[in-house]
């Protein structure tokens, strides 16, 4: 017979303590989207907590700062006659070549304003004195024909939002890595974590759950050398998406796990593309100085309002000079290179300004720092060299959770936001400030309607008790760096920037082999916390081996797919996000048409 688990700190089977929460609104992973979610929960009455796997003053992508956010802006858009139609289409178009969730994207571009407002009230800057555009914000051209990034100081966003939830009552539990999530009938029930620190478990119960642990690092060996990709968080493991999986949520996008990126010197920052940190002063030019992507200009507001956008023709313009028609790992293949990032036509203002934008995003500072000190660098006379980074499984790759568009998952009262949500490319701060919020009003009322906790299978908990305890006694088992390094060597060589039916088949089989025959060793919580994380790894290498082999096509920029055997973008059978779905042991896959 099923029965209830007791609350409060009781036993459940093999005999050591567990935690036991009840709460009404679950947050797992307290990044941007976490915080948003877990602020707008408490505006319903509700009891929210966020488990957090690291602190939420720094955790996530945006922990060390993030200085740039995109989206509709009324007050400069409608003046220039470009309406949020012109948006979605410039960023279907641009960004995401045709694939794209609309519905998402449309929540994304639509509500980022009103999050910039709330995030206003949260402390976080976005005016500027000598700002000339309207309402005194720092507007800049990011992704889209025109400018719809809004710059702002972000270096202490990440305190500012645990601030404000605990201001409203959220409780935050950090140094708990969740790694199951628990359903009964269907419907969400809880979660089952442990704290990396004191080893101690942890069972969650709870009405709705808000999955938002992030993107997934450590799939592949880095450019560096040196463990992890350092420009995203290396506790990033794809958790999310490993125990949504499980939990019966369909996953898409995992085969766009491209080739690597490209940054400034190796250093995994986020700068390099001209469109992003850099702009407008940088371009990115090739060996003989020959220009491949031009820089652009600041806006001039005083031309705001006596001018319309020409949508079509505005995109057609920042397509030809902004895009590159080819990946770089093609311009490669051809023998291009190398590439250098050129700031040396800019002026001293935008200098200044690429300077603030950088120390103000993602480690920038150190960089500058190391220019300044090591390198006795000048951007007005020398160029960085442009080399490959690390690859990623994020961004662009838009991989992630099957949601609608209340970021609802096929499990009821499990919810969706942010990076963990599949979809949408390049949807970044923006994508998590208004999941996040979305996913947040949903989890909220979905707990206020549910009278009680749905029951949980003591089954379930004995099951995690009983891993947990095993890799903690197992004296004969494996360390979670050597599992990663082999895992690393398998998606390198059979998931490479080249892929084809026989190599994936048989990735196939080395990862299941492997799966099989670990049998993780850790000497404490910490290092329990890394096997838990190499097991979702492990899981995510197996969809995106498993996605890569089911693709019959090529889909190369933005998304870096290749497959040697079918080179060809597909559009009439494949312009569709690819679903897996866990059956048992089994994947099943199927193609879901994009809106
Ligand atoms: C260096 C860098 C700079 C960037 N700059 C910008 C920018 O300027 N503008 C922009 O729009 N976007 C930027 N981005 C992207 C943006 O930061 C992300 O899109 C955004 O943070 C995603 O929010 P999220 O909540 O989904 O994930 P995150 O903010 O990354 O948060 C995920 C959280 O989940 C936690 N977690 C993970 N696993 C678990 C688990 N099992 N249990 C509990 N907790 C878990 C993590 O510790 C983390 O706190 C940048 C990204 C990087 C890497």
């Amino acid at each position: 017979m099923k029965k209830d688990i007791a609350v409060n700190k009781r036993t459940a089977g093999s005999g050591s303590e567990i935690v036991s929460i009840e709460t009404d609104v679950l947050v797992i992973g307290g990044g941007l989207a976490g915080c948003m979610a877990a602020i707008k929960a408490s505006e319903s009455g509700v009891k929210v907590t966020i488990a957090e796997k690291a602190n939420t003053l720094s955790s996530g992508c945006a922990g060390t700062g993030i200085d740039h956010v995109w989206g509709y802006i009324p007050e400069v858009h409608e003046p220039m006659g470009w309406t949020i139609e012109d948006l979605i289409e410039d960023h279907t178009q641009i960004i995401a070549r045709g694939l794209i969730n609309k519905e998402l994207l449309y929540l994304v571009a639509s509500e980022a304003k009103d999050r910039v407002l709330d995030l206003e009230k949260f402390g976080v800057n976005f005016r500027y004195k000598d700002s000339k555009a309207p309402g005194k914000f720092r507007i800049v051209r990011q992704f889209h024909s025109v400018p719809t990034t809004w710059n702002f100081d972000g270096v202490d966003l990440k305190i500012k939002l645990t601030r404000e939830a605990k201001r409203r009552g959220v409780t935050i539990i950090n140094r708990v890595m969740v790694a199951d999530l628990l359903v009964t009938g269907g419907r969400i029930a809880g979660a089952l974590g442990v704290d990396t620190r004191t080893g101690k478990q942890y069972l969650f119960k709870a009405k709705a759950v808000v999955v938002s642990t992030g993107r997934v690092n450590r799939l592949s060996r880095t450019v560096t050398g040196v463990w992890g990709n350092h420009r995203v968080p290396v506790n990033e493991t794809g958790d999310g998406r490993a125990m949504a999986l499980r939990a019966g949520v369909p996953i898409i996008n995992m085969e766009f796990f491209g080739p690597p990126g490209y940054s400034i010197g190796n250093f995994e920052l986020n700068l390099g593309s001209p469109r992003n940190t850099v702009q407008p002063a940088g371009s990115v030019v090739g060996p003989k100085g020959e220009v491949i992507i031009p820089r652009t200009y600041f806006y001039d507001w005083d031309k705001l309002g006596r001018e319309k956008v020409n949508p079509s023709e505005s995109r057609r313009r920042f397509e030809a000079e902004r895009v590159l028609p080819q990946s770089w790992s093609q311009l490669h293949d051809k023998g291009g290179g190398p590439f250098y990032l050129d700031l040396t036509g800019g002026t001293a203002q935008e200098i200044n300004y690429i300077k603030w934008s950088i120390s103000n995003e993602g480690k920038g500072s150190f960089f500058l720092d190391y220019l300044k000190k090591q390198e006795k660098f000048d951007f007005r006379k020398d160029k960085l060299e442009w080399l490959p980074n690390s690859r990623e499984l994020a961004g662009t790759a838009a991989s992630g959770l099957l949601v609608n568009k209340n970021l609802e998952t096929e499990v009821k009262g499990l919810f969706g936001a942010g990076d963990d949500v599949g979809g949408v490319p390049w949807m970044c701060s923006p994508g998590a400030f208004t999941m996040g919020w979305r996913a947040g009003e949903m989890a909220g009322k979905a707990a206020q309607k549910q009278k009680s906790f749905a029951p949980i299978r003591n089954e379930s908990v004995r099951s995690f008790k009983q891993l947990c305890s095993q890799t903690l006694r197992n004296s004969q088992g494996v360390d979670w760096q050597e599992a990663e390094l082999a895992l690393q060597n398998i998606m390198d060589y059979y998931a490479g920037s080249v892929r084809s039916e026989l190599m994936l088949r048989r990735g196939v089989e080395r990862l299941r082999d492997l799966k099989q025959k670990v049998s993780f060793r850790a000497a404490n919580p910490h290092e329990l916390g890394r096997c838990l994380e190499v097991r979702s790894i492990i899981e995510n290498a197996e969809m995106i081996m498993g996605a890569s082999l089911e693709r019959k096509e090529s889909r190369r920029a933005p998304y870096g797919f290749y497959r040697a055997d079918y080179p060809e973008q597909d559009d009439k059978n494949w312009l569709a996000f690819l679903a897996v779905k866990l059956d048992g042991q089994r994947f099943t896959f199927s193609k879901v048409p994009v809106k």
